[in-house]
């Protein structure tokens, strides 16, 4: 008989590392960036803050009018009956009006006026008698309504936004409002990248209409890894396709190091390829493969060449893919110093039958929306082998089932990791 080794498609192997234990290592392991710059807030989009920002005053800045009415002091409310007032000038936003009012007397003012000295309340103008330079109020007006107070919104000192954060369009428009030109952030992450496979064609050296030679693939996980890469906003180096060979692997992940603070390669860590690039490794670093309970993308190199991380991720398309969102794209997060580091995780109905054998947790691509009752439902992009990537371009999220489930019955509760908006059909 003939002895059978474990294979990627094996239904259950103890050994198997859990996903979650994976990335726990992964944390343990990595080091944040430390380094520090200050960049203008224009260039600021997608920084990681190092330090929180505190505003420097208080927002707004001086109480204002938030109705088109007359500004009084509250004094000159009456307890009963109805009150007459003198009209003794302007308030508009932009062009205050300069002196104290008294008792007795009212100031015209505009949304966004400072509020003039000695006035603390605005009634607005539907609810006044107006003729001439009198105005006619009742016992109804409510001392200190229709006013902003100075530090309603932001007071000054306080925090607004915190260290750990990925600026946003909003985050760069609420420092501009607060008169701050510039941030601490990290230092953008460098991360080098190569394809390892004999099989593969580089389309740099394609002509176009010349066909493929017999057994070759174009390589298309280089430029998949550039361009998650570069939703992630790091700098990139592409190191291009090395060949199944120790030597070559070897100078390639050496040169990586040097170059980055993170290395992605894809190919060459399943079982039968892991020697090389076992062998590549050996003085280079500390490395270990590890066999995660997921699919796709059960194996999976991991360690550290010099001072950069590495993570070698499977061949197969869907699994580059799939082993990025889950390990490459937390670790960078990580790196960068941003607290936020995992993917949303939604749950959806799922519309499919969807089949699985117990044992890892698969991530299976799927088209996730709002049906017409509002409520978020999912269904599978079709046949999903690991090298459809077809399949992931179709796709707005990955369904995660769980590794002791044996599928999904349509109409059951999954868990969906979003990877881009909603789309319309
Ligand atoms: P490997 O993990 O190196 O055994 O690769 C597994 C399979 O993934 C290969 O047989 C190829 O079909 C595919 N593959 C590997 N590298 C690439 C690449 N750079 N671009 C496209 N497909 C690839
Ligand atoms: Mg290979």
């Amino acid at each position: 008989m003939i002895e059978k080794q474990p294979s990627c498609d094996d239904v259950a192997e103890p050994a198997l590392l859990p996903v979650s234990v994976a990335q726990q290592r992964l944390f343990e392991s990595l080091k944040p960036l430390t380094t520090v710059e200050r960049v203008s807030i224009d260039d600021a989009l997608f920084r990681v803050l190092s330090e929180g920002v505190v505003s420097p005053m208080d927002v707004p800045a001086q109480a204002n009018s938030a109705m088109d009415g007359y500004a009084l002091s509250s004094a000159s409310i009456p307890s009963t009956g109805e009150a007459s007032l003198t009209v003794v000038g302007t308030a508009w936003a932009g062009r205050p009006y300069k002196s104290e009012i008294r008792v007795g007397e009212c100031v015209r003012i505009y949304t966004g006026a400072i509020m003039p000295a000695g006035a603390d309340t605005v009634v607005i103008q539907e609810h006044v008698r107006a003729a001439d330079d009198k105005i006619d109020i009742d016992s109804d007006v409510t001392a200190a309504k229709n006013v902003r107070m100075a530090g309603e919104d932001v007071e000054a000192g306080q925090e607004i936004l915190a260290k750990g954060r990925s600026l946003q369009a909003a985050d760069i428009g609420v420092m501009a409002s607060l008169g701050i030109k510039s941030v601490n952030v990290f230092r953008r992450l460098k991360v080098a990248f190569f394809t390892t496979g004999d099989e593969l064609q580089s389309l740099e050296l394609h002509k176009p209409g010349d066909s493929l030679a017999p057994g070759m693939l174009f390589d298309s996980n280089r430029h998949t890894l550039a361009a998650m890469l570069k939703t992630l906003h790091v700098e990139i180096v592409d190191l291009g396709i090395v060949r199944d060979n120790e030597e070559d692997t070897r100078q390639a992940l050496l040169k990586a190091s040097e170059l980055a603070d993170l290395i992605v390669t894809s190919g060459g860590v399943s079982a039968g390829d892991a020697d090389f690039v076992t062998r590549a490794f050996h003085d280079l670093g500390d490395v270990s493969f590890w066999k995660l309970a997921m699919r796709p993308g059960r194996p999976l190199a991991y360690g550290n060449i010099g001072e950069a991380a590495f993570f070698g991720l499977p061949g197969n398309p869907v699994a580059v893919m799939v082993t990025f969102l889950q390990f490459v794209q937390p670790a960078l997060r990580f790196l960068s110093g941003n607290t936020d580091v995992f993917a949303m995780e939604i749950p959806a109905r799922c519309l499919s039958k969807l089949r699985k054998s117990p044992g890892r947790v698969e991530y299976q691509r799927g088209v996730m929306r709002l049906d017409e009752n509002g409520e978020l439902v999912v269904e599978s992009t079709g046949k999903q082998g690991a090298g459809r990537l077809s399949s992931m371009s179709r796709a707005n999220c990955l369904i995660i089932i769980a590794a002791e489930k044996d599928g999904v019955m349509p109409g059951d509760k999954v868990m969906v990791q979003p990877f881009r908006g909603l789309m319309s059909a």
